[in-house]
C-alpha cells in the first residue's frame, strides 16, 4: 500500500472534501438527511436527473402512445443502442460493442450459450469457488443444457485462503480441456480486482474464449475491454452505475465476433432496418445488439440515462482516482482504529488489486451492521462475517468515511451491538 500520511481528525477530513474533485458531483443526488450511504456497491442511490429522465419517459408514453418507438425526443426502439453508446467509455468498447439488455444473469446465460462451444476434448468451463452464486448456476445450467455434467466440466478455482484467488492458479488451469472461461473483474466480497488484461492474454494464447463478470467493478473502475481484446463481458446498472433497483442490465461483445448467430435468437437479435420485415429467417445485426432477445424494457432502463449523464461530468479515470484514495485513507483509519477491536481487512491493500470496496472481517459482523444502521450508517453485509464498506466516489465524503469509523470504534467500546439479536435479513 502507498504509504500516505492521512491525519486522523474531522478537520482533516473537511479538508479532503474541500479539496475533493467531484465533490460538486455529491449534489446530484438524493442522500437521506443525515445518512452516510455505504452501500452503493449493491444499489445506488438516486440522482435527480435518473429521476428526471425516468419521469420524461412515462411522459413520452402519454404524449406518444405507440409512436414513441420510432417519435419523441428519445425513440424507445433506438434506446438500448443509444445507452449502449453512452456507457462505451466507462468499460472503454467501442459504442457498438455495447447493448443495455436483460440482465446479468440473462445475459450470462445469453453468452454461455453463445461462446460455449464445447468440441472434442474442449469442453470444460473454468471459474472460481468465491464467484458469486447466480454465474455458477448459470454456467451449470449452461454446461447440463449440452449434456455434460457439471460435477465434472464447471473447473472451479480454488482460494488459497478463502479470500482472494491467485492469477497463477486460474492461468495453470487453462489446459486443452477448456473451452471457456468466465471470471469476475472484482469478486463481490472481498473486494479483490483481477488482472483482466493478463487472464485474457493467458487465455487467447491458449485459444481460450474469456468472457467477465464486471457487477463490481463498472462505474468504480476503468476497464479497457476492446484493447485488451476481452471477448465478452455483462455487468448490472443498478450497483455502481445508479440505474435503479432491477434496472436493466449490459453486455459487451468484442467487435471480432459481430456476426456470430447468438445462442439464444429472438426478433430483437435482427437487424433494426429488417425486423420488422417479420420473416423466418433472421438477419443478425452484425453489433453487440444482436444479443437482445426481446422487446427492451423501457422504463427500466430510462434512469440509467440521468445516470450516465452524471458520468458523463466528469470520467472514470478520475473516479478510480478518488475511489483509491477514500479506499486508501479508509484503510488508513481501520488500521489505527479497528485492528485493536476484532476488525480485519479482507480486501487486498494494494491499487492494483483493489475494487471499490473495503471488506471487514468480525465475529459479531450481523449485530455490527444492526447498529450501524441504528446509527444512519448504511453498510453491507455478507454471511456469516463480512461487512462490506463502499465509499462510492460520487456521493461518499471523506467525512462519512471519517465518522463511520468513530462509529463503528463506539459500537464495539460501548458493546451497542449486543443490543440486537444475530438473525441476518432476508435481503443482506
Ligand atoms: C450483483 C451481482 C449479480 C446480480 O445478477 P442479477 O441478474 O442482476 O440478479 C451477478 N453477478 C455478480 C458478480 C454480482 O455482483
Amino acid at each position: 500500500m502507498e504509504i500516505t500520511a492521512f491525519e486522523n481528525s474531522l478537520d482533516f477530513a473537511k479538508n479532503l472534501d474541500a479539496q475533493d474533485k467531484l465533490g460538486a458531483l455529491r449534489d446530484e443526488f438524493y442522500i437521506p438527511d443525515g445518512m452516510i450511504y455505504l452501500d452503493g456497491n449493491s444499489l445506488g442511490l438516486l440522482s435527480k436527473r435518473a429521476e428526471q429522465t425516468l419521469l420524461n419517459m412515462l411522459q413520452s408514453w402519454k404524449n406518444y402512445h405507440i409512436d414513441g418507438w420510432t417519435t419523441g425526443e428519445e425513440p424507445w426502439f433506438y434506446l438500448p443502442e443509444k445507452l449502449g453508446r453512452m456507457m462505451a467509455p466507462l468499460v472503454g468498447a467501442e459504442p457498438e460493442e455495447v447493448i443495455i439488455t436483460g440482465s446479468t444473469t440473462i445475459n450470462l446465460h445469453q453468452l454461455a450459450a453463445t461462446f460455449y462451444e464445447p468440441k472434442g476434448n474442449r469442453t470444460k468451463i473454468i471459474a472460481t469457488e468465491l464467484d458469486f452464486p447466480t454465474d455458477i448456476y448459470a454456467l451449470q445450467s449452461q454446461i447440463r443444457l449440452r449434456g455434460y455434467d457439471p460435477e465434472t466440466h464447471l473447473i472451479s478455482i480454488q482460494s488459497r485462503d478463502g479470500r482472494l484467488i491467485e492469477e497463477e492458479d486460474i492461468i495453470a488451469a487453462m489446459t486443452d480441456e477448456v473451452a471457456l472461461i468466465l471470471l469476475p473483474t472484482v469478486l463481490y466480497r472481498s473486494g479483490q480486482l483481477l488482472d483482466i488484461q493478463r487472464l485474457t492474454e493467458e487465455a487467447h494464447a491458449r485459444g481460450i474464449i474469456i468472457g467477465f463478470d464486471g457487477c463490481h467493478s463498472v462505474g468504480a473502475i476503468p476497464h479497457y475491454f476492446s484493447k485488451w481484446g476481452v471477448d465478452f463481458a455483462v455487468w448490472c446498472n443498478y450497483k455502481y452505475l445508479n440505474a435503479g433497483p432491477g434496472g436493466v442490465a449490459s453486455l459487451y461483445v468484442n467487435k471480432k465476433h459481430f456476426g456470430r448467430i447468438p445462442g439464444l435468437t429472438g426478433w430483437y437479435s435482427s437487424r433494426k432496418d429488417k425486423q420488422f420485415d417479420m420473416e423466418h429467417q433472421l438477419t443478425v445485426e452484425h453489433s453487440a445488439g444482436a444479443f437482445q432477445t426481446g422487446t427492451p424494457h423501457i422504463l427500466s432502463m430510462a434512469p440509467l440515462m440521468g445516470s450516465l449523464e452524471i458520468f458523463a461530468k466528469t470520467s472514470i479515470e478520475e473516479i478510480r482516482i478518488k475511489s483509491l484514495h477514500i479506499t486508501q485513507y479508509f484503510m488508513q483509519l481501520v488500521n489505527e482504529d479497528l485492528l485493536e477491536l476484532g476488525f480485519t481487512l479482507l480486501n487486498p491493500t494494494e491499487d492494483s488489486r483493489r475494487g471499490g470496496h473495503i471488506s471487514l472481517h468480525h465475529e459479531e459482523a450481523v449485530r455490527i451492521c444492526k447498529a450501524l444502521k441504528a446509527n444512519n450508517i448504511i453498510p453491507d453485509y455478507r454471511a456469516p462475517n463480512v461487512i462490506r464498506l463502499a465509499p462510492v466516489a460520487l456521493y461518499v465524503t471523506y467525512e462519512d468515511v471519517w465518522k463511520t469509523v468513530q462509529v463503528l470504534k463506539a459500537i464495539i467500546h460501548n458493546k451497542q451491538y449486543e443490543a440486537f439479536d444475530s438473525q441476518r435479513g432476508v435481503v443482506a
